[in-house]
């Protein structure tokens, strides 16, 4: 059944046809009112600060007689944090006047328990205004209304300095080895560690750089694997101190320093191999999905949110 918005109209309420949404204030209270077709239903939205008044508990028992005093009303609720709704029943001509009772209700138990409208976003108490994000109807004050405002158009003047960028993604996969050798040290190669490393590279490069793009991702791609190659060259490094360790007293740094040796020989080069065959795999197999994903979304214009305020 396709609701007729323009017929049911409380008084004084305004119609926002793009949005299709109603909106009005009635004795003080700021109402909005979504029809909602599937259930033949009109959802009656109150933004409200509930939570910090001294009389919740009653206010939200009263509240909720609202269902029982209208048969027009199917039930009434609360969120739990900033939205009490009464759901009205379509029934035909009767959907006005049916509004309007439940309007009036609501907004005297508003009255009469001194619940006021709040903004959807920082939940206080100030000047409102009626508003749609992306089409969901919402009250917002001034300042959440010009952040947000603000939000939209700097994600999209965000430069990249690849510099400062590289930096990061450096500084980022230092800090991801560091978990690849933390779990070396159990004897795993995990990939969730080489994937690590590439995100710590990539959250790096977007913090430092300002904005992660394509080339970024490929930098820290190489980085990545550059730093796994170091990571299994200390974890190996680490595993040497700690069996020589049980024979003679010496120190990280001369079992680093013992390194190129040890490398050189046979069984050495086959674990180094299977390790590094191994930690690649994995990390592939971890991070795949998420890069082919990451990729896909720094190609594109960021999402523009569509705000409209009445
Ligand atoms: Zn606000």
């Amino acid at each position: 059944m396709n609701m007729q918005m323009e017929s049911v109209l409380p008084n004084g309420f305004v119609l926002e046809k793009a949005q299709n949404m109603m909106h009005g204030t009635y004795r003080g209270i700021t109402f909005l009112i979504v029809p909602m077709e599937a259930e033949n239903q009109y959802h009656v939205q109150i933004y409200a600060e509930v939570e910090k008044n001294p009389n919740k508990d009653t206010f939200l028992r009263s509240f909720s007689s609202i269902g029982q005093k209208y048969p027009f009303v199917h039930h009434t609720s609360y969120n739990g944090s900033d939205m009490v709704s009464v759901y009205v029943v379509s029934g035909g001509q009767d959907d006005k006047a049916n509004l309007m009772a439940a309007i009036a209700a609501a907004a005297s138990e508003c009255e009469m328990y001194e619940i006021h409208n709040c903004c959807a976003h920082c939940k206080n108490v100030v000047p409102l205004h009626a508003a749609a994000v992306d089409n969901a109807p919402l009250l917002i004050c001034d300042s959440c209304f010009s952040q947000m405002m603000n939000r939209t158009g700097s994600t999209a003047a965000r430069k990249e300095n690849p510099l400062p960028g590289i930096i990061g993604a450096v500084l980022g996969v230092l800090i991801g080895s560091a978990l690849w050798i933390a779990i070396a040290q159990i004897g795993f190669i995990a990939g969730i560690a080489g994937l690590a490393i590439v995100f710590c590279g990539m959250k790096g490069y977007e913090v430092l750089g300002g904005k992660l793009s394509k080339k970024g991702i490929v930098i820290c791609i190489i980085l990545s694997c550059l730093v796994i190659l170091g990571a299994e060259f200390v974890s190996l490094a680490i595993a040497v101190y700690r069996e020589m360790n049980k024979m003679y007293e010496l120190t990280f740094t001369e079992a680093l320093s013992w390194m190129p040796e040890v490398i050189q020989r046979p069984q050495t080069i086959v674990i180094i191999v299977k390790d590094l065959v191994v930690g690649y795999l994995l990390t592939i197999w971890a991070s795949f999905a998420k890069l082919k994903s990451v990729w896909h979304q720094v190609g594109e214009v960021p999402a523009q949110h569509h705000i409209v305020r009445f």
